[in-house]
């Protein structure tokens, strides 16, 4: 948890300056060494703002993830009403330089655990588990697993628009509003924006840890926009 350490108050990362922002003393506050020492190569997956487009096409559905300015961050292409085991995100289009990968962990079960895996380590950055139950009947909810394979926390639809969205005639028109919570706190929320030709989902970190790869988040976003039901 990031504090002001003048006021204690709750800190807000802010993109454009690379500095946090106190809300109550309204002043920026510089990261600490630990925070700034995450690799310039990996500022990437340490931002508080993400969206990630569909683009519903004949065959593929493609998707991409874009930070706040509409810069595109990585790329991945879906074949039409089929999950991959092994969904891959790439630099771009082109898809030559893989970024990570989300690999499914026991094929049996269709809603099971997915690696979010870092292609050039190989390691793995932490896991995503669909819940079937509560996610076919109720709302749909993914917990989230860390490299080490304990439960930090999960994304979670709002409890009656989840029900809506799947009893109500055209409850499926209804974008998904979901929280991501670690540890029992809600550090940020994911929205849905319906597209004539896709959708967005757009990330909003609120009290995003420092050290929480995104990737493992926007891994879960991909997931579910590639398993949506269909809805036009
Ligand atoms: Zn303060």
């Amino acid at each position: 948890m990031n504090v002001c350490p003048t006021c204690t108050g709750q800190l807000t990362w802010v993109d454009m300056y690379d500095k946090w922002f106190c809300h109550q003393c309204k002043r920026y506050v510089e990261p600490t060494k630990q925070q700034a020492q995450i690799p310039k190569s990996m500022t990437l997956w340490y931002g508080n703002n993400y969206r990630i487009r569909k683009k519903v096409l004949t065959v593929w559905n493609k998707y991409w993830i874009e930070d706040p300015r509409g810069r595109k961050l990585g790329f991945a292409k879906q074949k039409m009403f089929r999950l991959k085991e092994d969904i891959r995100v790439f630099t771009d289009e082109k898809m030559k330089k893989e970024l990570f990968r989300i690999k499914q962990q026991q094929i049996l079960d269709l809603w099971a655990t997915f690696a979010v895996i870092d292609s050039q380590t190989n390691a793995a950055l932490g896991y995503i588990r669909r819940k079937a139950l509560s996610s076919t009947f109720v709302r749909d909810e993914w917990e989230v697993l860390n490299a080490h394979r304990q439960l930090v926390g999960g994304l979670y639809e709002e409890k009656g628009r989840g029900l809506a969205r799947k009893y109500i005639p055209g409850g499926s028109l209804i974008p998904e509003k979901m929280a991501f919570e670690l540890n029992g706190l809600p550090v940020a929320t994911v929205n849905q924006q319906f597209k004539i030709i896709g959708d967005i989902w757009n990330l909003q970190g609120l009290n995003l840890p420092p050290d929480f790869d995104r990737r493992v988040l926007l891994g879960s976003m991909l997931l579910m926009g590639m398993i949506e039901r269909q809805r036009k």
